[in-house]
């Protein structure tokens, strides 16, 4: 790279010069309401991406994953690509943030989709997961483009959708079009809140399951003469918190998970429902049924089927010794964990640009929770793939989330730095 200091400057000038325009973008984005379920507003939210991307000099189509189930006319699963070629092809950087967002939930001070700018932090749900990271994408690539350096490689940005639910029609759809591949794409950087100051290698693994308990109705005035399947859920609960949650919150993976909290095996209990609605009119009965969903976060040390098989032996336990305990175990959604290869050079371009920009290199961590890293590296083959991004994960999914400016800016500028290095300049 015959890149001067000046050059630098210039480019991080640019961001500086653009940040009124950054966050009036982002703003612009946090007040579609992309919520996720269902899905609302995906295409609004894809063109407004498109258009400025278009904006920007990148060609721009709008791939609509129309043969997931999930994609409906009320809820199309619209997806948006921008392509800017260099003077090659390769190396071809591919830079994605999705643009749903979890529902804005209870306890928000001001509107959550408002898009409020206080005190130098942009409110809203999905400010830091992570409209903010998209806006990132596009102004360090927009930099470079406006003071005028032209790049040997060529620069990919994407807006995807379901994020939040897995991404079956937003990333993985991709690779499975090709859009990402091995073939075609170098490096992949997803734009994820990662507190400007570090960069995600990978995440832990993640096994979903659902656990059915089934009685026997009789008359609620006569529980001795029917099952109940909500007592027996309970069984199955009290063993899972007596005997499984503490065998796992002593197991540490030695790959540094932050927050440190993470860097244990965890299960949460995500959802439940037995017997009657208690929305809805009540007659007494026994439960015969009762339902539970279980998020179970494993360990690349752990490996899956040491996790599944340690869920059937509770659940085999339980119904030994509880009289009539009759249980139904259904996987819903496995993901193995990922790690970014050492060496990676998606990992010491963005080390370089913080070098430069925050002074020290990035610390190096894995993400407690599951994203898109895990499409580009399984379906794309494409394992040079990294998260790093403006905002701050904690307050992901959290009411009153926000993204400061300076976040915004920073990330933006590391980003830029990255994609010269990643895509070379001429
Ligand atoms: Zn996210």
């Amino acid at each position: 790279m015959n890149l001067t200091a000046r050059d630098i400057d210039r480019v991080l000038t640019a961001i500086d010069e653009a940040t009124e325009e950054m966050v009036d973008f982002t703003v612009a984005m946090l007040r579609i309401p992309t919520v996720n379920p269902p899905g609302d507003a995906y295409e609004d939210c894809a063109r407004l991406i498109g258009a400025r991307l278009g904006e920007c000099d990148f060609a721009v189509d709008y791939p609509v994953a129309d043969t997931r189930p999930e994609h409906t006319a009320m809820h199309p699963r619209m997806n948006v690509v921008g392509l800017r070629r260099g003077r090659t092809d390769r190396p071809l950087v591919h830079l994605n943030g999705h643009f749903d967002v979890v529902p804005a939930g209870a306890g928000w001070t001001m509107d959550p989709f408002g898009g409020v700018v206080k005190d130098g932090r942009i409110y809203g749900r999905g400010s830091s997961d992570m409209k903010a990271g998209i806006t990132a994408a596009i102004y360090a690539a927009e930099a470079i483009r406006r003071v005028g350096i032209p790049l040997v490689g060529s620069v990919e940005i994407s807006g995807t959708v379901d994020e939040e639910s897995g991404g079956f029609a937003g990333m993985a759809y991709l690779a499975q079009q090709g859009r990402l591949s091995a073939d075609r794409t170098d490096a992949v950087i997803i734009t994820e809140p990662t507190d400007t100051d570090r960069v995600y290698i990978g995440h832990r693994g993640v096994y979903w399951f659902e656990v059915t308990t089934r009685g026997r109705i009789a008359h609620g005035s006569m529980p001795f003469l029917g099952v109940n399947a909500i007592e027996h859920m309970g069984v199955i609960l009290d063993r899972m918190r007596r005997e499984l949650m503490p065998v796992l919150g002593a197991r540490t993976t030695a790959i540094p998970v932050q927050p440190p909290g993470a860097r244990h095996a965890t299960l949460n209990i995500n959802g439940i429902a037995g017997g009657q609605s208690v929305d809805g009119i009540q007659t007494p009965c026994v439960a015969d049924l009762c339902r539970a969903i279980f998020d179970r976060r494993f360990l690349v040390e752990e490996g899956f089927d040491a996790t599944r098989a340690e869920i059937v032996e509770l659940l085999e336990r339980a119904a030994r010794e509880t009289p009539d305990l009759l249980y139904e175990l259904q996987d819903l959604m496995i993901v193995h964990p990922v790690q970014t290869p050492d060496g990676a050079s998606v990992v010491s371009a963005l080390d370089h640009g913080a070098q430069h920009v925050l002074g020290r290199p990035l610390l190096k961590a894995a993400s407690p929770g599951t994203y898109d890293h895990k499409h580009v590296d399984r379906i794309a083959g494409v394992p040079n793939c990294v998260a790093y991004g403006p905002g701050i994960l904690n307050l992901a999914h959290q009411p009153d989330e926000y993204c400061t400016v300076a976040d915004l800016v920073q990330s933006t500028k590391v980003l830029a730095l990255a994609v010269l290095e990643l895509t070379g300049t001429n």
